[in-house]
């Protein structure tokens, strides 16, 4: 079978792809659809061997965007049809309690994935109607959803279970789920084969910070804590999200602020965390305003360091001896400033910078604590599509 994988990550309103190679991590195509069913603003980035093309105009829904980016796949030369796909891998964002192993999707895997909605309903919905297209356009090609949740699913009760009355939690799904799985599982097994050392020996800390950011604590290669919860609004300051909060504000904002319930989740996807602060999402652009002094992002920089070093203490205490520090994900691979303040003072506990490396950007990972440091600190950049690749093409081959 062909090693060549479809990979798709469908949101609500856009579609990432990418078709690479699963054994050599070969991308041959990528792609990105936006403002997948609004009025203006629709718009198509197609990669392939070096072009770049733009298409730009509505797409009605996530079934078009798929159609008219086959057609760029045809414009540079590739029928998606008859190019020899051996698998489709969806990244899906909610396996529930119910998936947690890369699964060949059939029409029940289907109805699962759509029913599990509820616990994402942000997420899962648009998952399902990505691979329902996908079946319809590429028939007769496996489909395999990867679940975000996976990797998180042998959780133990103490880290998963939320203080709340026992019989609601498990009438309606509650409980720590956890996600960027797959993710904390591909940089955490790279750190490992980097360091030449055992997987299942590693005791390690991963701080995934893109858009969305979690962190994991990993004793021997199984995950024991994770700070998303039972939807991804937990744990760490994100772009547009809190974090942590008292559950208390949400019936306050409702009470006191006069807010709606599609106000509050409004409010705190995509109003909150740094935009929330500072008014801005994008790490880059926060810098800048530090940068020039602005009290409000200087204040959102702040909110977001105190968080991932309260985790960070947790965690180390959860494992009680850690050996590897990752960082991971559009901020953690490329701020700098992040990673030296995260793990400021911490010598005492064995925990370094090299401030010297830490600058140095190579592709690739990169250890970027002191030579003989007693915790290794890296900078891995995560692949979450090869991951998706090599799990759809290893059940399918
Ligand atoms: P997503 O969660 O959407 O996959 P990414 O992992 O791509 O997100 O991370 C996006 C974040 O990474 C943005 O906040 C962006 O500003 C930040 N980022 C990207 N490059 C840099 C950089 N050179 N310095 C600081 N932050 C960066």
């Amino acid at each position: 079978m062909s090693d060549l994988v479809l990979v798709l990550n469908s949101g609500s309103s856009s579609i990432k792809y990418q078709l690479l190679h699963a054994d050599s991590g070969e991308v041959v195509a990528s792609g990105l659809a936006e403002k997948i069913g609004e009025a203006h603003g629709g718009r198509i980035v197609h990669e392939c061997g070096g072009r770049k093309l733009v298409h730009e105009g509505p797409i009605a829904d996530h079934r078009d965007g798929l159609r008219q980016a086959f057609e760029m796949f045809q414009e540079t030369g590739i029928d998606l049809t008859t190019v020899g796909v051996g698998a489709v891998g969806h990244r899906v964002v909610h396996g529930g309690e119910v998936f947690w192993e890369p699964t060949i999707v059939t029409d029940d895997v289907l109805t699962t994935i759509r029913d599990l909605s509820e616990l994402a309903p942000l997420h899962n919905p648009a998952n399902a109607v990505g691979i329902e297209s996908t079946r319809e356009l590429l028939p007769g090609i496996p489909q395999v959803a990867v679940f975000d949740t996976a990797f998180f699913h042998g959780l133990p009760d103490a880290a998963k279970t939320y203080a709340i009355d026992a019989k609601v939690a498990a009438a309606h799904g509650i409980r720590k789920y956890g996600f960027h799985g797959t993710s904390h599982q591909y940089v955490s097994e790279k750190a490992a084969e980097f360091l030449g050392r055992d997987y299942t020996e590693l005791n390690q800390i991963v701080f995934h910070l893109g858009n969305g950011a979690s962190a994991s604590a990993i004793r021997g290669g199984v995950a024991v804590d994770t700070t998303m919860g039972m939807t991804p609004l937990e744990g760490l300051v994100m772009g547009t999200r809190p974090g942590d909060l008292d559950p208390g504000i949400v019936p306050h904002l409702v009470r006191v602020a006069d807010l709606d319930l599609a106000q509050v989740e409004q409010l705190l996807n995509r109003d909150s965390g740094l935009k929330g602060l500072s008014g801005v999402n994008d790490f880059r652009e926060l810098g800048e305003l530090v940068e020039k002094g602005d009290a409000a992002a200087e204040l959102a920089y702040d909110v977001y360091i105190h968080r991932l070093r309260r985790y960070l203490g947790a965690y180390l205490v959860e494992l009680g001896s850690v050996d590897v520090i990752v960082f991971t994900a559009g901020v953690g691979e490329n701020a700098a400033n992040v990673r030296a303040d995260a793990l400021a003072g911490l010598s005492g506990l064995g925990i370094e910078v090299d401030p010297g490396r830490n600058e140095t950007r190579t592709p690739g990972v990169r250890r970027i604590s002191p030579e003989f440091s007693p915790v290794e600190v890296l900078v891995v950049p995560t692949n979450e599509e090869l991951a998706i690749a090599r799990a759809a093409h290893s059940l399918t081959a």
